[in-house]
């Protein structure tokens, strides 16, 4: 089951060192979170587990790092500048800015409305302003001459660097179409909704990849084109369900209707998840045409085209662009993991029951006591285990209590050195360890010389 609604989880990550709301001491900053010890690693983990998806396993596909501050001429080609935009109105009360289309979606509670049917502030039921448009790309002044010229924006996406990268990789890496180009790093939006933890923030990572092809045969009726693109949703789908552990009966493909798509697109489609408050979006996986290579080759005056050996024509190849929400995605391993259980005492048991290849700490390794003579074994263990493994090593407290703190991280394995393993007295040690499963809370004596053979199995993927 997953976590029962969002404040069980933001109460978690803060108290276990996964999420902490930014700024704190300065009473919060609205939308930013910092991720803490745990949460830089789990963070770490997805990406991995996409880029070794995407790249690694893949032969059709390499990486990339563009820079985050963008040529200003990017975002115009790119259609952010005149487009990106968000109708926003204001509570002529309170002040509070709110945005229109989530309002009336309902995102913000039951719409409330005057005798004229226009709608009101949320929380107060203020009369709104007229909606202006926002646009969503954040502002930076490069230079000391405050003129337009010297205004950059920051990348509110990935995907324009991997677009104006396209014949440096294809020359540089001698690709062949059908290939792909992926990336993952900050994105920012200057973006204006209240609340759901990190899944709406200003500054959030993407794990996004340009998926480039041959251009269909017929441009009007381009079937093998969104044959492509159903097979890049259905790859994507099976990647949330197969490799993060996420629950198929909370997932589904949100197909957008003609209104939706932009005038350029072939189709889009959502990968969404059940959150607590409803569906929402992980990832939007789009058929995006030529649109934005030919548009960097119209405003750049370079046009960007592939040279087809065969043909010995240039051509401009067609795109599907799957772009997924990395800390979107780490919300929803968060909530999927989250367990409760009765314990053998009826206690509560909280378990983050997270696949072994995202969980931030893979191996804790737990002397029974803080007995001298069980340490030098412990030690070694911890030394041997955590150079291929992130290992937790503690001593404090009972091993019931160690025990409840590594499963509500989601630790997937424990290893508890006692005096069996050392020796006691007459009776020497036995040179063998217990070592828990996080799941099922079963326990198994494992030879040290057998140890990391049994791990390596138990840890498939890390
Ligand atoms: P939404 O409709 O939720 O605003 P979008 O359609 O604008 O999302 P895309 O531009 O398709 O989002 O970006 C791809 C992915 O990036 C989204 O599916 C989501 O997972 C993630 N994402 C977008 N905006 C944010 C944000 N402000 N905070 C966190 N993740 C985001």
């Amino acid at each position: 089951m997953p976590a029962p609604d969002l404040e069980t989880i933001v109460s978690l990550c803060k108290r276990r060192g996964f999420i902490f709301p930014a700024a704190e001491i300065y009473g919060g900053f609205a939308n930013t979170y910092d991720y803490g010890p745990l949460g830089v690693e789990l963070k770490r983990n997805i990406r991995d587990a996409w880029w070794r998806a995407m790249v690694r396993e893949r032969d059709d596909v390499v990486g990339l790092d563009a820079s985050l501050i963008t040529h200003p001429r990017v975002w115009v080609a790119s259609g952010h500048v005149a487009t990106f935009n968000d109708p926003l109105v204001d509570c002529k009360k309170c002040q509070q800015r709110w945005r229109l289309d989530h309002l009336l979606e309902g995102d913000y509670g039951t719409v409330k409305r005057d005798t004229a049917g226009n709608p009101l502030c949320p929380n107060d039921g203020g009369e709104l302003t007229e909606p202006r448009q926002f646009n969503l790309m954040f502002k930076t002044q490069i230079g000391t001459v405050a003129d337009d010229s010297a205004i950059a924006y920051l990348p509110p996406e990935t995907a324009q660097g991997i677009f104006i990268n396209f014949e440096n990789v294809v020359n540089s890496m001698r690709r062949k179409l059908p290939f792909g180009i992926a990336q993952t790093r900050v994105s920012f939006r200057n973006e204006i909704t209240p609340g759901k933890f990190v899944f709406r923030t200003l500054e959030f990572e993407q794990m996004e990849m340009e998926y480039f092809c041959f251009p269909p045969k017929d441009r009007e009726n381009p079937a093998e084109y969104l044959e492509l693109h159903q097979q890049w949703i259905a790859a994507r789908l099976a990647w949330y369900r197969d490799t993060l552990g996420i629950d198929a009966s909370r997932l589904r493909i949100r197909n957008h209707d003609k209104a939706e798509l932009s005038h350029y697109s072939a189709g889009t489609a959502d990968i969404e998840y059940l959150f607590p408050w409803g569906w929402g979006e992980l990832e939007g996986i789009a058929a995006r045409t030529d649109f934005d290579l030919t548009a960097h080759g119209k405003e750049s005056g370079h046009p960007i085209t592939y040279f087809d050996e065969e043909t010995h024509q240039h051509l401009v190849p067609w795109v599907i662009e799957p772009a997924a929400g990395l800390t979107r995605t780490l919300a929803v391993t968060l909530l999927e993991a989250y367990t409760e259980e009765p314990d053998e005492k009826g206690d509560k048991r909280v378990v983050l029951k997270f696949r072994p290849n995202v969980a931030p700490v893979k191996i804790a390794v737990l002397p029974l006591s803080k007995n001298e003579a069980l340490r030098p074994l412990a030690r070694k263990i911890y030394d041997m285990v955590r150079t291929t493994w992130m290992t937790q090593y503690d001593e404090t407290q009972s091993i019931g209590r160690r025990y409840r703190r590594q499963d509500e991280i989601g630790t997937p394995v424990c290893i508890t050195v006692d005096f069996q393993s050392v020796g006691e007295g007459e009776n020497p040690g036995d040179d063998a360890v217990t070592l828990r499963d996080r799941d099922t809370q079963e326990q198994v004596r494992i030879h040290v010389a057998n140890l990391m053979a049994v791990l390596r199995e138990r840890l498939p993927g890390c």
